[in-house]
């Protein structure tokens, strides 16, 4: 003490008297998903959540609420409320009594979600809590999510939130945390945006978000008095099993000394004299009378003997208790762009094995987000272009909506993580694919309209059977030149676009039916724009017939051979050769510097262990292998398809036993063949078959090369940024700690060579080996833990799945250029629609629509109609509840680039928004807006804030890993 001032050492000892200020924030986690559909949720307990809370707190001033996910509130506020709850409601918003936190439809999973869809949920609730309450989330709540991904607290930052807060991390690592009272800290979750998006963080500490339930003087649960909640129905008398001792004169004072002793307990690990008190868990306040008639004598008999006790208690929103946080003024240390990735509960659990949890719901969530972006810009171009034409505005703004609610519903973290009960999986599905097909109906009749304002067609009555006219729709802001695969039912066909000319294409017998065909047809589109092809089936078409040639099945023994009769696929990027002695890839040399790479591929599996009475278990979550992976297969067959005109098809088939008939897993890949055409040539395509699989495997494509990688790899945190993963060693469980979610892109690299995957969904990566990089495809598991099997949550997933990856090898600073922009092209390939009745709409000139084309490094994140019925302006939107306002574009761009990844293309660019969009309309005036919408940039204050000088012309300057939005307002065009 002998150095410290006089000041110093006053406040230290007043801090030393001062009671720890407790900020009990009363909270019910409502997992949108998981065990129970929506609709069981609601019917047993969420929808009581926010009936009761409303009543409780109306009647006591000093009770809180914080509201959490979005979809249940919706429901309640419109399916349930009273006219009385929604005036008490709106009360209680203003005097922030009831808090409206994160503001998402769901708290959305952190690991295998893609950013597209975290803004979209996000947007979706922000834009709802705006319109309805005028109120704008700015605090977070990410308490179950399993681990952090550093691009959340980015996306917060960008939304206007001021301080962050997550629970689910490395346990040890928490643990240190906790010690050294590191547990809050400032993150700059990117590393090109760095201080500019960085936001408070605080870490839950080991007690999580839930009330610790030991009570030492009762054989019951403390702090839940409503009890547990009962499914499927709400017990009539109200009386709910497990109900907590009631808060008596006798109970008083040892619940009171249990309060006390564990707030005290948790003071010890944060730096200020604040203790953050959640009071609730999963599927609390269903009958909050119970629960906030027991806590209020606990609370004032607390104060009464504060001194005694050295604590203080209070209610509290968590913006109160942010609020106590910021204003202590304390220096914090900053953290970098890492993540929290994976995670771990204990030394065998760690929860790596959902990374690859239900592909199939993994690759449908994505597809409807892609067919969601697809008719968003579309409708968004056509609202612009054709204001009064016939595709009723209402109608389409249903469809979207209707697409976007199921988007968002399934980044829950129990959602498309894969680790619901089956039926939870099918609810999400079937909200998917109704709303996709709604998109779908949306599309095709935006791709009809514009025609029915044209000169009638042209064209002769044909035979339908003898022809087929298709759209195919760029949603992209980029030109493209790109392959399209169209399914058809015959073996011959010629395609011309629709100024008659033939158009490139190569037609074969499909790899995975005998009924259909591939037709592939070379496609040149602009930026957001379509064209219409005639597919003419007839004997003697144009379009080249690929043939197959086949090889001998090769045992898998006779690897010890390989390498000594080798079949080229020449492109104009690489040369492959292909081993006829093993059947498997055997190198790829990148023509451009002439760098041969031996790479490999092949199916291993893991054996999982199911018997918990025999060791650590794999479940939905957790990945726990029973040793290294094995050999998946025997034998491995081959096909060749050569054609020499578009693409050159390559079909390895892997069989379990050497004299199995059918194949268990499958490659199918496909090197374009553009010598001369602006195809890209760099994208080999895989398409993958796997499934139905045998019980506890999990299936790895491994892919064995010479890169020099040192076990380390590269995953992406939602799409949006590459993480370095490099290999660690644990006392335990080595192998699942090292496996990293992959959400479009990872890579291995040596000095010279980098070998990029991109994804079209989520999956578990890992390099195990020096220069393998394994993904994990699929999983079917069993196991006897009773838990598991309660919740039916033990993932016996029999479906047989179709992934698709990109391959592209070539030099660091080549691929630096590449991968951004492939990943965003997989996600959002063209649109291919069959139309029915080509005589009503086929016109013979091109597409009416002037392409719109961002420059390469910016990419079109978002172009959508919102349909808010707010005002910009947040002092007076409230007065003016209108109809949607159907005019208000929403724009957002992306720079793909991180600062110094390519010297040309990290460079920030600058873009007259008028002009880029002119294609589109004239653009008569451009908000800045935050990431959600919700916010004039301009007025947006975040703690710690830089302010940027505002743009008052149409230019605009997009910096790396920049995500900027606007609200367009485009000059009517009335016809
Ligand atoms: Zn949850």
């Amino acid at each position: 003490f002998g150095r410290l001032c006089t000041a110093g050492l006053l406040s230290f000892l007043l801090f030393l008297n001062a009671p720890i200020q407790t900020f009990v924030i009363p909270h019910s986690h409502m997992d949108v998903g998981w065990v129970y559909t929506i609709q069981e949720s609601m019917h047993a307990y969420a929808a009581n959540v926010y009936s009761s809370v409303t009543e409780e707190l109306s009647k006591v001033k000093e009770r809180r609420f914080i509201a959490v996910e979005q979809e249940f509130f919706r429901l309640w506020w419109d399916t349930v409320a009273s006219v009385t709850q929604k005036k008490q409601v709106q009360q209680l918003i203003k005097e922030g009594r009831l808090e409206f936190i994160i503001g998402g439809q769901v708290m959305h999973d952190e690991a295998v979600t893609d950013l597209d869809d975290d803004i979209l949920q996000m947007m979706e609730g922000h834009g709802f809590l705006y319109e309805t309450f005028g109120v704008r989330p700015q605090f977070s709540w990410h308490v179950d999510p399993f681990g952090a991904s550093a691009t959340t607290p980015v996306l917060f930052a960008l939304a206007g939130f001021n301080a962050h807060l997550i629970s689910r991390i490395d346990y040890d690592l928490k643990d240190t945390m906790q010690k050294n009272k590191k547990l809050q800290f400032v993150w700059r979750g990117s590393p090109s945006l760095k201080s500019q998006q960085e936001i408070f963080t605080h870490t839950m500490d080991q007690f999580s978000y839930c009330t610790p339930s030991y009570l030492p003087f009762s054989n019951r649960s403390g702090f839940y008095w409503n009890g547990v909640a009962l499914f499927p129905d709400p017990p009539k008398d109200g009386i709910y099993p497990n109900m907590s001792l009631p808060v008596t004169k006798e109970t008083v004072h040892a619940y009171a000394k249990t309060m006390v002793e564990n707030i005290k307990q948790r003071a010890a690990w944060f730096r200020t004299n604040h203790v953050l008190w959640p009071w609730g868990c999963d599927k609390q306040f269903y009958n909050s009378s119970v629960q906030f008639n027991n806590m209020d004598p606990l609370m004032k008999y607390i104060n009464q003997n504060s001194k005694e006790f050295g604590v203080s208690v209070q209610y509290a929103t968590l913006s109160e208790y942010f609020q106590a946080i910021y204003q202590s003024n304390l220096t914090w240390e900053v953290r970098g762009s890492e993540d929290f990735l994976p995670y771990s509960t204990e030394p065998y659990q760690a929860w790596t094995g959902f990374y690859a949890s239900r592909n199939v719901l993994k690759g449908v969530a994505r597809q409807a987000s892609s067919k969601l972006y697809a008719a968003e810009t579309l409708f968004a171009r056509y609202r612009i272009s054709f204001p009064d034409g016939p595709v009723a505005k209402d109608w389409a703004l249903d469809k979207l909506r209707a697409l976007r609610w199921a988007v968002s519903e399934v980044q829950h973290h129990d959602g498309i993580t894969g680790t619901e009960s089956p039926k939870v999986a099918d609810m999400y599905l079937q909200h998917l694919l109704q709303a996709m097909m709604g998109a779908e109906e949306l599309l095709a009749a935006l791709f009809l309209l514009p025609h029915n304002l044209e000169s009638p067609s042209t064209l002769a009555d044909v035979d339908q059977a003898l022809e087929q006219h298709v759209i195919i729709y760029n949603p992209l802001a980029w030109n493209i030149t790109t392959i399209v695969n169209v399914t058809v039912t015959q073996p011959s066909a010629a395609v011309f676009d629709d100024d008659g000319q033939p158009v490139p294409a190569q037609i074969q017998g499909s790899a995975h039916s005998n009924a259909t065909y591939d037709l592939f047809i070379v496609v040149e589109l602009g930026g957001l724009q379509y064209r219409k092809y005639l597919i003419k089936f007839s004997e003697n078409s144009k379009a080249y017939e690929a043939k197959a040639v086949s090889f001998e099945r090769r045992s898998a023994k006779d690897r010890a051979k390989a390498g000594r009769r080798l079949l080229p696929v020449l492109s104009e990027c690489y040369e492959l050769l292909f081993d006829q002695d093993t059947n498997l890839l055997h190198s790829i040399t990148y023509l451009e510097e002439k760098r041969r790479v031996m790479i490999t591929q092949d199916f291993w599996e893991y054996d999982a262990n199911g018997d918990v009475k025999a060791g650590p278990i794999s479940d939905n979550y957790i990945f726990s292998a029973n040793g290294s992976a094995v050999r998946a297969y025997k034998a491995v067959e081959m096909e060749m398809i050569i054609s020499g005109k578009i693409v050159t098809e390559i079909r390895q088939y892997f069989y379990r036993e050497e004299s199995d008939k059918d194949y268990a897993y499958s490659i199918t890949t496909r090197v374009p063949e553009c010598f001369g055409t602006k195809l890209p040539c760099h994208r080999l395509e895989q398409t993958y078959s796997l499934g139905p699989l045998s019980l506890n495997t999990e299936v790895v494509l491994r892919t064995s090369t010479s890169v020099k990688n040192n076990r380390t790899l590269y995953s992406d945190d939602n799409g949006y940024q590459m993480m370095k993963r490099t290999y660690r060693k644990f006392t335990n469980n080595t192998l699942a700690r090292n496996y990293f979610p992959m959400v479009r892109t990872a890579y291995i690299e040596d000095d010279l060579s980098r070998l990029v995957l991109v994804s079209d969904r989520a999956h578990g990566v890992s390099s195990q080996t020096d220069g393998q990089l394994e993904v994990m495809l699929h999983r079917r598991l069993w196991n006897n833990l009773q838990w598991n099997l309660g919740y039916n949550l033990t993932l016996n997933d029999s479906s047989v799945v179709r992934p698709t990856l990109w391959l592209m090898l070539g030099s660091v600073s080549a691929t630096s250029k590449l991968y951004q922009r492939e990943a965003v092209q997989l996600q959002h390939r063209p649109v291919v629609m069959p139309i029915d009745q080509p005589r009503k709409c086929l016109p013979h000139r091109g597409s009416p629509l002037r392409s719109v084309v961002l420059p390469p490094n910016l990419h079109l994140l978002s172009l959508s109609v919102p349909g808010w019925n707010y005002c910009s302006n947040h002092s007076v939107h409230l007065n003016l509840h209108s109809q949607p306002d159907y005019d208000r574009i929403l724009l957002r761009i992306m720079h793909l680039f991180e600062e110094g990844e390519d010297p040309e293309l990290s460079k920030p660019v600058t873009i007259n928004l008028k002009e880029a969009l002119q294609g589109m309309g004239e653009v008569k005036g451009v908000e800045e807006r935050s990431l959600t919408g919700t916010w004039d940039i301009a007025s947006l204050q975040r703690w710690k804030w830089k302010t940027r000088t505002r743009d008052d012309n149409f230019t605009v300057t997009i910096s790396p890993k920049e995500i900027r939005t606007f609200f367009v307002h485009f000059v009517s065009r009335n016809f």
